[in-house]
């Protein structure tokens, strides 16, 4: 082959944190094979699809059978049925959004990988650590990358205090992936202020915010203004256990100008919509009934978190998330780095975490656990940690 290559994905680096923590268990495992291997790791649910969403797939289903109710292809930006009900679901927070402006996604990675191609070569902000797509994708597209460190004095919570006044592509995530920190209304809503001061957009990812019940803000648009300055990405995945069924959507408000139109254009161009059967399934998983049976499930893990979160605070670890959020972020005990603590928790107890460096630079000496395990798990990994640490 003699065509000229993309030479920006030189500039990424090969994904290999979870390769590399696959490996690791791998390797101990074939070493230790009588040994009980507990994953606190994955950043993946384990609870099913709840019995209000198994319905909706299955009567789709029947009607995608029967010519008179088949669907061919669906309208690019999503069925009307599901655009409404997302503006509902902001609705029952209190959130005000336009079903016109949502956009109707087969996830949120895909919507924030696919964003960045609709701009030049712009200043970019991410904050670090933080879920790597935002990264990667601008690297992708050439752009050059600015960091802010999350760490303990700001609480995992970077603020614009002291930036310059370019303006700037402004990623934030809250609840966070992997720190599980949440931004107070007071804390977003200076984000807000600095964007619309300084001409920047914020691609806010709320992809956690079913876990949040303190009163924190779940969307960016539950600030004043946001709407002339932020673009929002959400997903099921989380919310109703979506990893492998795919659906999420994007908010793009009409008051953000040109950005909407060319969000169409890009979306009718590149991308043929969610199956009918998908839609109909995220459709019931927002209804009343779907919703109170996703939020027994967060219930859940978020009491898998409260066991790890006990844990922790009796050996004094300092750590944040695990309330608003099914990550735990945790300072290794005495000052050991990531990878050493990940060697230490599965060789000697057979716990298997994410090292923070993965996450980031500013990662490094954290780590990740997860409460998406079962019940039974979690507790058993919390007894051995209780005896380990
Ligand atoms: N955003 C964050 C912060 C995530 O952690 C994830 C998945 O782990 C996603 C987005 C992607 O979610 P989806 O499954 O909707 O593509």
């Amino acid at each position: 082959m003699n065509i000229r290559l993309n030479e920006n994905f030189a500039r990424i680096k090969p994904s290999y944190l979870f390769s590399d923590v696959a490996k690791r268990v791998r390797e101990y495992a074939e070493k230790h094979p009588d040994k009980k291997i507990l994953r606190l790791g994955i950043g993946d649910v384990t609870l099913p699809l709840t019995p209000t969403v198994i319905r909706a797939l299955h009567k789709a289903s029947d009607e995608m059978a029967d010519a008179s109710t088949f669907r061919g292809y669906a309208p690019e930006y999503g069925y009307d049925f599901l655009r409404e009900a997302v503006a509902r679901h902001y609705a029952s927070f209190g959130v005000s959004v336009e079903a016109g402006d949502v956009f109707i996604s087969d996830g949120a990675k895909s919507d924030l990988g696919n964003f960045v191609d609709l701009f030049g070569d712009v200043a970019v902000l991410v904050p670090d650590p933080v879920y790597p797509v935002y990264v990667d994708s601008n690297l992708m597209a050439g752009r050059t990358i600015e960091y802010m460190a999350g760490n303990a004095e700001n609480g995992f919570l970077p603020s614009p205090a002291g930036l310059s006044d370019t303006p700037r592509l402004i990623y934030l995530c809250s609840p966070n992936n992997p720190t599980g920190a949440v931004y107070s209304k007071e804390g977003l809503a200076e984000w807000v202020a600095f964007a619309r001061k300084t001409g920047s957009l914020i691609l806010f990812d709320s992809a956690y915010e079913a876990f949040i019940s303190d009163g924190s803000p779940r969307s960016v648009y539950a600030i004043e203004g946001a709407n002339e300055c932020a673009v929002e990405f959400c997903s099921l995945s989380k919310t109703a256990g979506f990893t492998g069924t795919r659906c999420g959507w994007t908010v793009v408000p009409a008051a953000l100008g040109a950005l909407k139109p060319m969000w169409e254009r890009r979306q009718a161009t590149k991308f043929n919509g969610v199956p009918y059967v998908v839609q109909r399934a995220a459709e019931a998983a927002l209804s009343d009934e779907g919703m109170a049976e996703c939020m027994a499930n967060i219930a859940y893990y978020k009491e898998n978190a409260a066991l790890i979160a006990a844990l922790l605070r009796k050996k004094g670890i300092p750590f944040t998330g695990g309330t608003a959020s099914p990550y735990l972020w945790l300072k290794c005990p005495d000052g050991m780095g990531s990878w050493e603590f990940f060697d230490k928790l599965l060789y000697e107890a057979q716990v298997v975490g994410t090292p923070g460096a993965g996450f980031g630079g500013a990662g490094e000496g954290y780590f990740r656990l997860t409460a998406f395990g079962s019940r039974e798990n979690t507790r058993e990994a919390v007894e051995r940690l209780d005896k380990l640490l």
